[in-house]
């Protein structure tokens, strides 16, 4: 009975998950390798690949699941997203998002943008702050606590920024309300507070504002951030477009550039020489004008959209790593945020990148960046079960993407059926 009875909690705690699932992948694509295995095996078993190959023997007891049919690939990242955040268009200032929600709203949406991305693909977000008071930290909790299905995610807490975060003007008398979205840190030794703070409530990057306002950190107060964050072992990523803020950055060592809108090809070789990933947030034109200069933050659309085409153009010439970031902040009636997210892949394409090389920004590129690469981002023995499954071949149209099929995470599954893209 007391056997039983602990059989009956154990399969209550447990569910559905046989000890070792036996995936029949009709392709499996690799983008660390650059390439395509047919007809493959994976066997999972406790959340990894246990092995993987085309002469697999499957054990007896193994659940099999038939994606024969179907291409294979590790997960999918976004190192650029701001889950918790839409932000208020129109002619509502920047500001309104975060005086007219609560932090437990944000939350709640956080989670809800995080089952979504899931649930089309997406196993790994770096969720890149503006996430009102450490909203996203208690996301993350809730899913590594198994509270709900989620991505993986790696959190900035708050955004590190001089006086002001990114708000621009406001009143006096108004006070610091942006305090709960940022992190005003000026000189060195409110910037290593600021780094320290953030990685005490959990913080797996380290992000700070640099040229969005008139006054930019100085490379003393930039290097003293980078040394601090990665004396804890967190990288660093910096909010620039370019300029003399660029050339900071660079200087300084961070590990991630975003945006990066305006770099020069200078700038773009001195970045592939120190080894700095280019998060490259190339959004596209649709979604430019829905959101226009988001407060004085970003340029007029028709200055912009051309300009992100030519820098990623540059950047991949010139052989940057390149890792795919999206910074979706709005909303669209019938999507997503994942459909918005794949809305970027067309920007991609116009600037001559591969699929098989958007791959590897979307996998172990971006897992190089977020330092989780030796766990995830690739479909080998002892990673992480992250995969999906889609009903074409990605290398000769990417867009099959939308269409996933099948997502498992941790070797749990999340979805086993087609996935309903967006109108298009
Ligand atoms: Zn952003």
């Amino acid at each position: 009975m007391r056997a039983l009875l602990a059989a009956l909690l154990l399969s209550l705690s447990l569910p559905a998950v046989a000890d070792t699932v036996a995936i029949r992948a009709g392709a499996v694509v690799d983008p660390s390798r650059g390439t395509v295995a047919r007809d493959q095996v994976i066997l999972v078993k406790d959340g990894l690949v246990a092995a993987i190959g085309a002469d697999i023997v499957v054990p007896a007891d193994a659940r099999i699941v038939d994606l024969s049919h179907e291409w294979v690939l590790p997960g999918l990242m976004d190192a650029h997203t701001h889950l918790t955040l839409t932000e208020v268009t129109g002619d509502a200032p920047f500001e309104s998002f975060y005086i007219k929600e609560s932090t437990t709203y944000r939350g709640l949406r956080g989670l809800h943008n995080a089952q979504a991305l899931l649930d089309a693909g997406f196993t790994v977000v770096r969720d890149i702050g503006n996430s009102a008071d450490y909203a996203m930290q208690d996301v993350r909790r809730g899913i590594e606590r198994g509270w709900f299905p989620g991505p993986t995610i790696i959190d900035a807490g708050k955004i590190i920024a001089p006086f002001g975060g990114q708000s621009h003007g406001m009143p006096p008398e108004q006070g610091r309300f942006w305090k709960y979205e940022y992190l005003d840190a000026d000189g060195v030794a409110e910037i290593q507070k600021a780094v320290r703070s953030n990685i005490y409530y959990g913080a797996g990057v380290t992000k700070l504002v640099l040229d969005n306002g008139p006054y930019h950190y100085s490379l003393e107060e930039l290097r003293a951030a980078v040394e601090e964050s990665h004396r804890a072992g967190v990288p660093v990523s910096v909010h620039v477009y370019g300029g003399d803020a660029a050339d900071t950055a660079i200087e300084a060592g961070v590990d991630s550039i975003e945006h990066g809108f305006f770099l020069t090809d200078v700038q773009l070789r001195r970045m592939h020489d120190k080894g700095i990933a280019l998060v490259s947030t190339d959004f596209p034109r649709a979604l430019l004008d829905v959101i226009g200069t988001s407060g004085g933050i970003f340029p007029e659309p028709e200055v912009l959209a051309p300009k992100i085409i030519d820098r990623l153009v540059r950047a991949h010439r010139i052989g940057v790593r390149l890792v795919f970031g999206t910074d979706i902040v709005m909303e669209r009636a019938g999507s997503t945020r994942a459909d918005l997210m794949f809305d970027y892949l067309a920007v991609w394409r116009e600037a001559g990148i591969t699929p098989m090389e958007t791959l590897r920004a979307m996998t172990i590129d971006a897992a190089q960046l977020l330092r989780i690469d030796k766990a995830r981002g690739r479909l080998a023995p002892g990673f992480a079960a992250d995969l999906l499954a889609v009903p074409g071949d990605p290398l000769a149209d990417i867009e099959v993407l939308r269409r996933v099929d099948f997502v498992m995470k941790d070797g749990r599954i999340i979805r086993q059926g087609p996935r309903a893209a967006a109108a298009r």
